[in-house]
């Protein structure tokens, strides 16, 4: 991308924004408050999966060499010397002649080398009837056949969801060593906002950005709180923000409203000449940003509008807060497919539309206008559609770059 003279390119705000965050520390967490984070370092295996021969059926443990000769006319019928339910720790050894009863999971007795199906068999429990032969290693879980010990089975930075937490525990792991949640703290601007549930006055709307941002965050895996809403007052701004870096629990402040090019642009107004630097990024929505420090703490200053700051926090805040949380892959996954209608784009500036990806059959429809105050159309919508600087018009059935939201 192509930087434009005026305006910051999308990849070099992406860069300001990730900078401005540190790597969180590791924490060791129960395996099942671990889902959502990313590891912090390979997780080697400390034993082998399944630890020891198991059998894969209800059925029974046999010598293969014991039931060669069994068909339907000629069952081989041997007595039971034992029963081996899943769990048994003490099972015996198999005599040769003999067959022991054993259940899915049940460590496959020494002297048997191959399972016999209770459906092959008169499901007997002091003598049993088998009518098929079975080669030697039918129905058998090797141990190690899954894992081995020392095998690396989940890589540094990847995301932990119930399969990796089920891996985890099964491996024998209390405990996972994580990159801790950031800390954000959200904090909208605006005298018009007012709390849902309040009646509105004409010229007042309900504040929407701190919900969205903070539970967007949190989708992400900061540990998110939200501050009341101020209104554009560059003192009452300024004292919030103060308590809140005081306080010393906020690794990033993330605020909304106040930065663009009008009159009572109070966050620009209270942190321009206070270490936060306001530019504008060649992209639509989203193109009044900020970044910088307040008193040493982080802050990412996002537009007011509802969709700017939804897209600005996918685009930029999002992965930031990711890969300071250790994710290797901190960014949505990002596909192509083919434009179900045409559309047009600004020459100088990335575009962001919402649509919704159809992905059985590769195609993206955009929702709404471009306009970023269509919130409905936000919410109807799976994904981002990314069309580049310098493109203006794409045609139906054109490839187009889409950001998965729902992965
Ligand atoms: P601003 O960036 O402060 O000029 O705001 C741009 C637009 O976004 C205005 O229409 C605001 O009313 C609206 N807006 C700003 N903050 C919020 C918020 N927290 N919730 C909903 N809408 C907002
Ligand atoms: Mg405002």
């Amino acid at each position: 991308m192509t930087h434009n003279g005026l305006m910051r390119t999308v990849e070099e705000h992406r860069r300001a924004v990730a900078d401005l965050i540190a790597p969180t520390a590791e924490v060791s967490l129960p395996v099942e408050d671990a889902v959502g984070h990313a590891l912090a370092a390979d997780l080697v295996a400390p034993r082998p999966l399944p630890a020891f021969d198991n059998s894969a059926m209800d059925g029974y443990a046999v010598r293969a060499a014991d039931v060669g000769s069994a068909t339907p006319e000629t069952p081989v019928t041997l007595p039971v010397a034992a029963d081996v339910p899943a769990g048994r720790t003490d099972g015996p050894a198999l005599e040769p002649g003999t067959a022991h009863r054993i259940m899915t999971g049940a460590a496959m007795p020494r002297g048997a080398d191959t399972i016999v199906q209770v459906e092959h068999t008169d499901a007997g429990t002091t003598t049993v009837r088998i009518d098929r032969p079975a080669a030697a290693g039918r129905h058998l879980r090797r141990a190690g056949e899954d894992v081995q010990t020392g095998e690396t089975v989940l890589p540094a930075g990847g995301g932990l969801g119930p399969a990796q937490i089920a891996l985890a525990a099964a491996l024998g792991l209390p405990e996972l060593t994580v990159g801790e949640p950031v800390r954000v703290l959200v904090l909208s601007t605006g005298s018009e906002l007012v709390e849902p549930g309040t009646e509105l006055l004409h010229g007042q709307i309900h504040e929407s950005n701190g919900p969205m941002l903070v539970t967007a965050a949190r989708e992400a895996g900061a540990h998110a709180v939200r501050r009341h809403f101020v209104a554009d007052d560059e003192d009452t701004f300024l004292t919030v923000l103060d308590a809140v870096v005081d306080a010393g629990a906020a690794d990033l402040i993330l605020t909304s409203g106040g930065v663009s090019a009008g009159a009572f642009e109070v966050v620009k107004d209270a942190l321009a000449a206070r270490g936060v630097e306001f530019t504008r990024v060649a992209m639509q929505p989203g193109k009044p940003q900020g970044t910088g420090r307040y008193r040493g703490v982080p802050v990412v200053t996002l537009p007011g509008n509802p969709v700017s700051a939804m897209v600005s926090f996918e685009v930029f805040v999002r992965p930031a807060i990711r890969a300071a949380m250790g994710f290797a892959d901190p960014g949505r996954p990002r596909l192509t497919a083919r434009l179900a209608e045409s559309l047009t784009s600004p020459a100088d500036r990335a575009q962001f539309r919402r649509g919704v990806l159809d992905r059985v059959a590769g195609t993206v429809t955009t929702q709404g206008p471009p306009g970023s105050h269509h919130l409905r159309w936000m919410a109807a919508s799976n994904c981002l559609l990314e069309i580049p600087v310098g493109v203006t018009e794409m045609a139906a059935g054109d490839p187009v770059v889409v950001w998965d939201l729902e992965a």
